[in-house]
Order: structure tokens, then C-alpha cells, then sequence
């Protein structure tokens, strides 16, 4: 039986590393491997003295679809684990790959360059987020329909600071797209180039970046790092995760699985959410 491939791509070119989400059929959608491929990789980016600037990009047309929902036995049967044994450990684990490893890779003290193209959605746009900069092509688009299974977002929330306050309710309450030139305009972008340009401008910009001594670069990065927390930017995105969190708790009580409400089966056992 053929085994999926490597869910990461890692590539070091001269000062650069190169990251690649590589699930392209299931448009890099995120399973636990991917993650945990991903967070190593971000670790061996950060440990190489040969690296000074990490780029992230995606293999195939979309960057992320977000979690993977496909609902594969041993994930369902896993999150289903999780329930059971009470909502701590779901909240654990949840804290631990989501909001943690986007914290983490937030804070590596090397620049890092998102490289975004077609789909980024919900929990995709956790992984660009923790970069420094984003560039994306111009078909890229940018969505969080978590508000659709009941709950109130992803688990890193950095739509309010992303995207500024009326930006992020509306975004939430429509599970409206944003597009590449709407996100630059709203300061969340860097830079839209055409899709044709997305690697080789992302790779002239790391390139760029990396002339630079790499202490000034990481006293930089900790500079608007350390500005944004005092600011109160992660205690409030830890805070966001409880009120994420209380989303699965009532997606448990309302159907028993915590991932989401599922409205059209409640709809046809006769019964509608009671919030
Ligand atoms: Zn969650």
C-alpha cells in the first residue's frame, strides 16, 4: 500500500529556507502529521546557522483549506477520544498545536515570509499569521467560516489585529472572503504579486533580507514582537482560544462531537441549536 508522502517539503537554498506544505490534492489541508512535520521543520530552520531568513509556501493551487475535516476514522475517532475523556484534554492538545505552535513560530527569531497563493482558509491563515511578512498572488483569498459550525473562529485569533475590528465581525459573521489587494489595503498583506512571480519574488525579498546582520534582524522582529504584546495582542489571542474552546464545549453538549455543530443533522433529528 502506498503511503502518503512527506506532508513537508524542506529545502535550504544559500541563506534561505524553504518550508513547503505538501499535501497538494487535499489542498495542503492540515492533519496532525502535517503539523507536526511542520512545527520540526520550523525547528530546523531556526537551529541551522546557515539560515537567516524561513520562507513558508504551499505546494499545488491553494496554500491551506485549514483543518483537515475530512473526517478520516482515526481523526474523528480521535477528537471523539478527546471528547470523552472531558473537555481538557481536547482543550490541551488543541492549545498545544494550534495556539502553541503559532505562538512559537510567531517568536523563532528569524524573519519569515508567508507565500500565499489561492485558498488560505481558516486555520491556513494560522499559519501565515505567525509569519513576519506575507506576500501573496494575486488569486490568493482569505477566509474563516468557523462561525458556520457554531463556533466563533480559529483557535489563534489574529483576525482583530489582522484585519481591525469591523473588518474581523464582518469577516465572521458573513464567513465573507477577503481578496490579496483587499488584505494588502487592510495591512495584513505586504505585497500582491502575479501568481506567475509568487516564488521567485518571495525568494528576492528573503534574499534581500538576509544582507542584513542576522542580531539586528532578531532584535527587529523582537522589537515589533514585543511592541504587539504590550500592546496586549497575545493575551488577548490566549483569551480568544478559551472563548474558542467554550465553542467545542457547546458543540459536545449540543450533538456530541466537539469539532462542530452540525446543523443539518440537528435540523433533521427535529431539534435546533438552543444558542
Ligand atoms: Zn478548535
Amino acid at each position: 500500500m502506498s503511503q502518503e508522502s512527506n506532508p513537508i517539503d524542506y529545502a535550504v537554498e544559500g541563506p534561505v529556507a524553504v518550508i513547503s506544505l505538501n499535501r497538494p490534492e487535499q489542498a495542503n489541508a492540515q492533519n496532525r502529521e502535517l503539523l507536526i512535520e511542520l512545527d520540526k521543520a520550523w525547528d530546523q530552520a531556526a537551529e541551522d546557522d546557515q539560515v537567516k531568513v524561513i520562507i513558508l509556501r504551499a505546494n499545488g493551487k491553494h496554500f491551506s483549506a485549514g483543518h483537515d475535516m475530512s473526517n478520516s476514522n482515526a481523526q474523528a475517532q480521535f477528537e471523539q477520544d478527546k471528547a470523552e475523556a472531558g473537555m481538557m484534554k481536547l482543550y490541551m492538545h488543541e492549545r498545544k498545536h494550534f495556539l502553541g505552535f503559532s505562538r512559537k513560530w510567531r517568536d523563532i527569531p528569524k524573519p519569515s515570509i508567508a507565500v500565499v497563493q489561492g485558498s488560505c482558509i481558516a486555520a491556513g491563515m494560522m499559519l501565515c499569521w505567525p509569519c513576519d511578512l506575507i506576500l501573496a498572488a494575486d488569486n490568493a483569498k482569505f477566509r474563516d467560516p468557523v462561525v458556520m459550525m457554531g463556533i466563533g473562529g480559529v483557535e489563534y485569533h489574529g483576525h482583530t489585529w489582522e484585519f481591525g475590528p469591523r473588518k474581523a465581525k464582518e469577516m465572521l459573521f458573513t464567513a465573507s472572503t477577503i481578496t490579496a489587494e483587499e488584505a494588502r489595503e487592510l495591512g495584513m498583506v505586504n505585497r500582491v504579486v502575479p501568481l506567475a512571480e509568487l516564488d521567485s519574488s518571495a525568494m528576492e525579498l528573503a534574499l534581500q533580507i538576509a544582507k542584513m546582520p542576522a542580531f539586528g534582524l532578531a532584535m527587529a522582529k523582537r522589537a515589533v514582537n514585543q511592541t504587539l504584546d504590550v500592546m496586549g495582542q497575545y493575551t488577548a489571542i490566549q483569551n480568544v482560544f478559551d472563548i474558542h474552546s467554550l465553542g467545542h464545549g457547546n458543540a459536545v453538549a449540543q450533538c456530541g462531537f466537539p469539532v462542530l455543530v452540525d446543523l443539518e443533522k440537528l435540523k433533521q433529528a427535529g431539534k435546533e441549536p438552543k444558542s
